[in-house]
């Protein structure tokens, strides 16, 4: 999601999700009114919330091999990205996330195969190319899957431009495309954020999956102007990001992965999903990654965990065609 070198932290992203709610409803301009939403009528309302909301539950009964719970150890690769598309250009400052590329992916592999399980890695097509050696080292271990994170770290609630958004879009599918020589199915928006025009965006282009979005634990349907996409969302969680261990809050990473291990202990009471974020210029340092290491063993050693991809848990939680259908057509 994000890299925050200058720190943003959970605080102040709670406050950007706030300000995103407070864009004017469709139609309306901005007013200089502190709380627009107060003088909304319940028809703009609803239609301020139509964009994205949460469809159907699509926990399975089981998970594949009697699983009780699906685990997925996912990374954003931002590296150095979204400080390139805010135009800053300092050395330094780059250095840090470079670090992510030059340092963390090759400890982060190391400890995925010695545990022989999978990863998922949302890369912005930016860091594809300023760091081709990711693009290699993850094609030479095909059970990890890349997925799309924006062009640049582009944050799309600032565009609030569909025509623009979607050729960023296209311009990252169509890299991805050749580097990998296939399309990537999944998607995470950069800084977890999306516009009013994503979700219909990623549902025309063809994408399974998403992974930005919060509204449930377990994965569901996302539903786009009370229609079911088909897209199912494989949520994150604020507390469930590694980007609390980044100044200026310098989380200590024993707190940060308590919280994980806490939240993987009630998924796993559940039955349900554990989907942890993390990015390898953070979690890729060498005393944030020995955590990992115990989080893996302490999960390794309870029966029925699938460590999986996201597409894998995508693929298995994913309503067929017509089952699709028939939920349509029942919603209206
Ligand atoms: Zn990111």
């Amino acid at each position: 999601m994000l890299s925050k070198i200058t720190g943003l932290v959970r605080p102040v992203i709670a406050l950007i999700v706030a300000c995103i709610a407070c864009n004017p409803a469709p139609g309306q301009e901005a007013s200089s009114h502190a709380q627009p939403g107060t003088q909304w009528t319940v028809e703009q309302i609803q239609q301020a919330v139509a964009p994205m909301r949460a469809g159907r539950r699509l926990k399975p009964q089981t998970w594949p091999k009697g699983a009780k719970v699906a685990v997925c150890l996912t990374w954003d690769m931002d590296n150095d990205s979204w400080l390139l598309a805010t135009g800053n250009t300092e050395p330094v400052v780059l250095s840090a996330n470079e670090y992510g590329a030059r340092e963390g992916l090759r400890r982060i592999l190391q400890l995925y195969d010695r545990y022989e399980i999978p990863a998922t890695f949302f890369v912005p097509a930016v860091t594809g190319i300023l760091y081709p050696e990711v693009i290699s080292e993850l094609k030479r271990r095909p059970q990890h899957e890349i997925g799309i994170h924006g062009w640049i770290h582009e944050n799309l609630p600032k565009i609030n431009n569909r025509a623009e958004e979607s050729r960023l879009l296209q311009q990252t599918i169509e890299f991805w495309t050749k580097a990998l020589g296939r399309k990537p199915v999944g998607y995470r928006a950069p800084d977890w954020a999306f516009s009013a025009y994503t979700l219909d965006l990623l549902r025309e282009a063809g994408f399974e999956y998403d992974s930005s979005a919060m509204a449930m634990d377990e994965p569901y349907e996302l539903v786009s102007h009370n229609h079911p996409t088909g897209l199912v969302e494989l949520p994150v969680n604020f507390g469930l990001d590694d980007v609390s261990m980044e100044p200026p809050n310098w989380e200590p990473p024993e707190l940060a992965f308590k919280e994980f291990q806490d939240e993987f202990d009630q998924a796993y009471q559940e039955g349900t999903f554990f989907m942890l974020t993390m990015h390898p210029m953070i979690t890729g340092h060498r005393s944030h990654l020995i955590y990992l290491d115990h989080l893996i063993a302490y999960m390794k050693a309870k029966p029925g965990v699938w460590f999986a991809t996201a597409q894998q848990v995508a693929d298995y939680v994913r309503p067929a065609a017509s089952e699709r259908n028939a939920a349509s057509k029942r919603q209206h």
